[in-house]
């Protein structure tokens, strides 16, 4: 077998949200935890995965008006940051919506020549009848999900069912619970597999402390995800969680001052949690 050329993985965060911590875990906190709500910041990442033959994008992001719908500060928009990290969204072939949310599914119209790579489960979810019920639908902004349904009458949508290597050396694999099918994405790096947990995680807090983020559509599922990342990651260190401003405190930051990001293929500075 041929050995695949390790990835490098960039993070950038292009919007963040300042929020107690009461709204992002589920349970109140243990006998043994701090009693306060106190601050627990969440951020907005998008991802890229690039070596010398390809360079697949993980999550769209949202743009300026979803951003001001909801209340979350834009640091730089995410196609921006894109374009910041040498990133041409124009000649990008592959990108994978790691679910429908609107934090990881806008700006579909900036990747022209992209095939999009969505789990058959994600879809069902978003446009079935879940979607009737206000909480389950609050996430999703139905105008993204318009856009996923014109790509795959465009043929531009690769769905999978479980798992799949969408490229050599990058696989993803379906993880639900916070949504019926989101998926997380195993990237081969330098230092062994990388997973992006996308929202199977939020925060490193979700999975050590066993306490979900609140956004969850089965709980069981949920906590069995968990235990996927880190089976496909072979080590928790390599399990990357979806919006936890940790990540840019333990791994370095990218060299270029014109975006906020940092570099997963890197080990991290301290280990996780
Ligand atoms: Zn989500
Ligand atoms: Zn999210």
């Amino acid at each position: 077998m041929t050995a695949v050329e390790p990835y490098e993985i960039v993070a950038l965060r292009y919007a963040t949200h300042d929020r107690p911590a009461s709204a992002n875990l589920l349970y109140p906190p243990g006998p043994d935890e701090d009693p306060h709500d106190g601050p627990m910041p969440l951020d907005y990442f998008v991802w890229v995965c690039r070596n010398r033959e390809r360079t697949v994008v993980v999550d769209t992001g949202f743009d300026w008006p979803s951003a001001a719908s909801h209340g979350r500060t834009m640091l730089q928009h995410p196609i921006e940051g894109l374009r910041a990290l040498g990133v041409d969204p124009a000649a990008i072939r592959d990108v994978v919506i790691t679910h429908l949310h609107y934090d990881h599914a806008g700006n579909l119209p900036a990747f022209p020549n992209a095939t999009f790579h969505l789990q058959d489960s994600e879809m069902d979810y978003a446009t079935g009848r879940c979607m009737c019920h206000p909480r389950l639908r609050a996430a999703f902004d139905v105008e993204d999900v318009v856009t996923m349904v014109r790509r795959v009458y465009e043929g531009r949508v690769s769905f999978v069912d479980g798992s799949a290597e969408i490229a050599p050396g990058i696989e993803v694999h379906h993880v639900p619970g916070h949504t019926r099918g989101l998926q997380c994405v195993r990237v081969e790096t330098a230092r062994g597999p990388v997973v992006l947990a996308s929202d199977a995680a939020h925060f490193y807090a979700n999975m050590e402390r066993q306490n979900p983020f609140p956004i969850v559509v089965d709980l069981a599922a949920m906590m069995e995800s968990w235990r996927t990342l880190v089976r496909l990651a072979g080590d928790p260190d390599r399990v990357v969680p979806g919006h936890d401003p940790l990540v840019r405190r333990y791994y370095p930051a990218h060299p270029s001052s014109a975006v906020e990001a940092v570099l997963l293929h890197e080990p991290p500075t301290r280990s996780a949690p």
